[in-house]
């Protein structure tokens, strides 16, 4: 029988800080999204993209009202 072990992660909070593109380099005070699936039910992926090289940043799952 094998244990997992979990190693120490933390998210530390930094509203001091504007994120950056990693494809064009430019600051991110805001994201883009658009969202495909139906809101009540199976719910739906959104979709994040960077509002000035419109390159895709990330995905998430979840489900939303
Ligand atoms: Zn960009």
């Amino acid at each position: 029988m094998t244990e997992a072990v979990t190693a120490p992660f933390a998210v530390v909070e930094r509203t001091d800080l504007v994120p950056r593109c990693p494809h064009c380099d430019e600051s991110l005070p805001a994201v883009y999204a658009r969202a495909r699936g139906v809101p009540l039910g199976q719910g739906r992926t959104l979709m994040y993209f960077c509002p000035n090289c419109l390159k895709v940043l990330g995905f998430a799952q979840g489900r939303m009202i």
